[in-house]
Order: C-alpha cells, then sequence, then structure tokens
C-alpha cells in the first residue's frame, strides 16, 4: 500500500514526486512496508534512529516508566528519569559543563542555547550583547529564533520581515573554494573571517557563535578544515563571545563521541542536541551548558524559558536507555570502524561514477555531492533533479537516503549516507549494492558516465 500525499489529510514539509510507502514496522537497520517490503534505513531517518529501530533495552525502559508514570511538569516536580539522563549526559560532556535543560527537539535546543546565552549576557551586565553569528550554509532549525540564524534561503525568505536576521560568516567549505582541509592555513583563513566579521559587527554586540562541528543538512557532512574549530575557539575567548555548538546531527554517537565537537581540543559553553538522543522512541533535546553560565543566570531570578513537555520522564527514561545501548553495544566505536569501511566503499564509487564530486565525512556521517564537473565543482543544473532521481532510484531497490540540495539550498546536491550506528559490514554491502545500482540507473539516463 501507498500513501499518495497529494490527497494525504497530514501535510509535509515538501511535496514528494512520488507517492511514499505506508510504514508498518521496524527493526535493526531495516524498515517495512504494509505490502511487506524492506527497506534499510541509510540515513536513520534524518540522522535520527542511531541506534536502530525496535531496541528491547530503550522499549522496555520505555513500558516500566509508562506504567509508573509519564508526565510530571517540571515544576512540580524533579523526576528520576530526568536526573539520571542529565547526569549520563553530563559524563560526557567537557568538565565544567554540568548542567543539562530539556527540550523536546533540535530547533527548541537551538532557541534554548540562544536564550540562556542572552539571558546570561543580562545576568552579568553585558546586555549589550544580542547578536548571534551562525554560518552560512546551515540549519539550525524552523522556529523563527532558530530561523534566524539558519543560512539557507530557500527556507528562510519568505520569513525574514517577520525576524531579527543574524550576522553570517562562510561555512569552511574547503573542498567547494578549492582549498587543501589539510593544510592549517585553510582553517585560519575561515576562522579569520569569524574574527572580521565580529569586528564589524562590533564586537561589545556579539553574544556568540553558532556552528555544528560536523556540517548536516545544509553542508553534507562537512568535517572542519584543520585547526578551525581550535581558532575559532581562541577567537570567541578573546572577544568575549560564548561558543555554542550545535550538536543536533552531529551528536549522539555517530562521530564516535557522544558530542561530536569532542574529536577536537576546543570546548564549547553551550550545546545543543537533540536527534541521537531520543534516537527516533521519543521526542528528546536539551541544552548542555558551563555550569557557571547556568548558576549567574539562576542567581538572577532564574532562567525566563521553558517548553510545557521537556523533561517528561518517559522521553527522558527512552533518552538514558539509548546512551546505555550506546555504551554497552559499544556503537560509537563500530561507527568509526564501520564508517570507516563505508567511506572507503563510497571513495571507490568515484573511479565509475564522475558525478561524484567528493566524498566526505567522518564515522557514520557520511555525504557525496553530485556534480556537473568534478574539476570545477561545478553544480548540476536543478532542473536534472539529481537528488529527488537517486533519492527515487534508491527507494526502488529498498534504500532510503537522506538528501538536500546543498549550498544554502541554491545549487549542488549532496546525499547522507548514514545508517544506524549498529550497522554490520555486510549490511554495508547491502547498502553499497543498492546505491550502487540506483546510481548506475541515474548515469542512465543522464548520459552523465559510468552506466
Ligand atoms: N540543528 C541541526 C544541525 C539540525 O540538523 C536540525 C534538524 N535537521 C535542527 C537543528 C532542528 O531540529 P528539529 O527538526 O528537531 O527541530
Amino acid at each position: 500500500m501507498t500513501a499518495d500525499l497529494r490527497n494525504a489529510k497530514s501535510f509535509l514539509f515538501y511535496q514528494t514526486e512520488h507517492p511514499r510507502p505506508v510504514l508498518d514496522r521496524a527493526e535493526g537497520i531495516y524498515m517495512w512496508d504494509q505490502d511487506g517490503n524492506r527497506f534499510i534505513d541509510g540515513s536513520s531517518g534524518a540522522m535520527v534512529c542511531n541506534i536502530g529501530h525496535s531496541n528491547p533495552h530503550v522499549l522496555d525502559a520505555m513500558r516500566r516508566q509508562m506504567e509508573k508514570s509519564t508526565f510530571g511538569y517540571r515544576l512540580h516536580f524533579v523526576t528520576e528519569a530526568s536526573e539520571s539522563l542529565a547526569a549520563k549526559m553530563c559524563e560526557h560532556a567537557w568538565p565544567g559543563m554540568d548542567r543539562v535543560f530539556f527540550v523536546s527537539g533540535g530547533s527548541e535546543a537551538v532557541e534554548s542555547a540562544m536564550k540562556l546565552a542572552r539571558q546570561h549576557a543580562v545576568a552579568t551586565g553585558q546586555g549589550s550583547r544580542w547578536k548571534v553569528i551562525s554560518r552560512w550554509p546551515s540549519y539550525h532549525g524552523c522556529t523563527l529564533g532558530a530561523l534566524a540564524v539558519t543560512g539557507y534561503d530557500a527556507l528562510t525568505d519568505p520569513f525574514t520581515p517577520m525576524m531579527q536576521v543574524m550576522p553570517k560568516v562562510p561555512a569552511p567549505t574547503a573542498w567547494l573554494d578549492g582549498l587543501d582541509p589539510d593544510d592549517p592555513a585553510t582553517g585560519a583563513h575561515y576562522a579569520a573571517m569569524l574574527e572580521a566579521k565580529i569586528i564589524e559587527e562590533g564586537p561589545e554586540t556579539v553574544l556568540a557563535f553558532l556552528v555544528e562541528p560536523v556540517g548536516g543538512a545544509s553542508t553534507g557532512a562537512l568535517v572542519p578544515p584543520k585547526g578551525y574549530m581550535e581558532a575559532v575557539r581562541e577567537i570567541c575567548t578573546r572577544h568575549g563571545v560564548l561558543l555554542i555548538h550545535d550538536e543536533v546531527m552531529s551528536g549522539g554517537g555517530r562521530l564516535g563521541t557522544l558530542y561530536g565537537g569532542r574529536n577536537w581540543n576546543a570546548a564549547p559553553d553551550i550545546m545543543a542536541v537533540s536527534k541521537g538522543f531520543g534516537a527516533g522512541y521519543v521526542p528528546l533535546g536539551a541544552i548542555v551548558a558551563r555550569g557557571d553560565l547556568v548558576e549567574a543566570v539562576l542567581a538572577k531570578g532564574g532562567f525566563l524559558h521553558g517548553f510545557t513537555y521537556a523533561g517528561n520522564p518517559l522521553a527522558c527514561a527512552a533518552g538514558l536507555a539509548v546512551i546505555e545501548e550506546i555504551e554497552r553495544q559499544g556503537m560509537m566505536q563500530n561507527s568509526l570502524s564501520t564508517g570507516a569501511l563505508l567511506k572507503a566503499e563510497l571513495v571507490k564509487l568515484m573511479d565509475r561514477f564522475p558525478f561524484i564530486g567528493d566524498v566526505r565525512g567522518m564515522g557514520m556521517l557520511l555525504a557525496f555531492e553530485i556534480v556537473a564537473d568534478r574539476k570545477t565543482r561545478a553544480p548540476l543544473a536543478p532542473t536534472v533533479k539529481a537528488f529527488d532521481r537517486i533519492v527515487e532510484a534508491a527507494y526502488r531497490r529498498g534504500l532510503i537516503v537522506y538528501s538536500r540540495r546543498s549550498r544554502g539550498g541554491y545549487s549542488g546536491d549532496h546525499i547522507l549516507v548514514a545508517p544506524p550506528m549498529i550497522t554490520t559490514p555486510a549490511q554495508v554491502g547491502e547498502i553499497m549494492e543498492r546505491l550502487t545500482g540506483a546510481l548506475a540507473e541515474f548515469a542512465a539516463e543522464t548520459g552523465l558516465g559510468g552506466a
């Protein structure tokens, strides 16, 4: 059975050209529709279902919590579930980042991080600081505050009159700009643009810099060039600017660490997390912050912010069980080892398909970019609909992958390959067989080579 979404009562972010199957059940890295067709969840939904579907330990923890209580309003009760999860999240964070504020999703987490930063500035006599510099392109969420720091014209344009649009600096897209990501000069080059922007805006007006450690939806698994993360930390410190890591996609273990940014020696002041922490079992998000920032805000009357469902015991019990499973099954290690295998297989595709311009990412957050010309990195015309066609061809072969127009949504296509962290080497084989078939079909239809 397929659902023709043109006639569906619920509606989507964008209109898919083809009907979507009706989901029946899911287990591990597989999902089945109501006709019994099996799909590989090749991008873990949208990098959400990191530990795979139907994990018995998580379901059991949820069942046990549901039988005890599903909701206790945060101003009325503290719960064991939320306290245990907060403690577990702090165990993995940088020393000193020891306070957690719960929300229910990624946009909420980004909003909360920015509002905590702002309240901290007000509480510490720095009320002139309010600008949050972010990067272009970037995606930080769809609520108006998170959208104001999002660098993605196609998503932001209609709403600009309603927002206080924030300053942007270029994302460190070394490959696209023809620079060597392993040359420390490249990292310094992009970091210098942040410093120039802070000075241009007036450092006394700049509150924070918001950055994804490894870029997700907008830039397609963009790994920062050498030295970049350390340099932006140093620049922020020097100008009294808080550093916020958006770990909504890079967090959760895919990069071999629960917070992806821990791969660099540059601690942020606040982190926003979501997706992989609820792992598709529950809507869950949080900010993890430096304790002294939180103390300063609490001392001045409290954090003027909060969502009704925040910290509910069901979501927190599931979130705790998710991290326990990640630890128990060694999923972060698997992300690194099986991720390296998957990346090597993706790189091999470049030998056959000349339209693959770049393969990037780390751990289990990988992507490849489709181009018209590998040398000039020129994108294919949007009319080719490269990502739509490749996604559909993969669907027909039982592989679901997540894809976007990259480079700010105006040109370029990338496909994210980010299966659950439990994926085995044999399953990498299954993914690659389907993906290769889909790319060969695209090649044959377009005459772009490699059919
Ligand atoms: N930040 C990043 C980096 C994201 O990838 C996303 C979601 N794709 C968000 C924020 C927003 O999260 P949500 O959709 O849960 O609101």
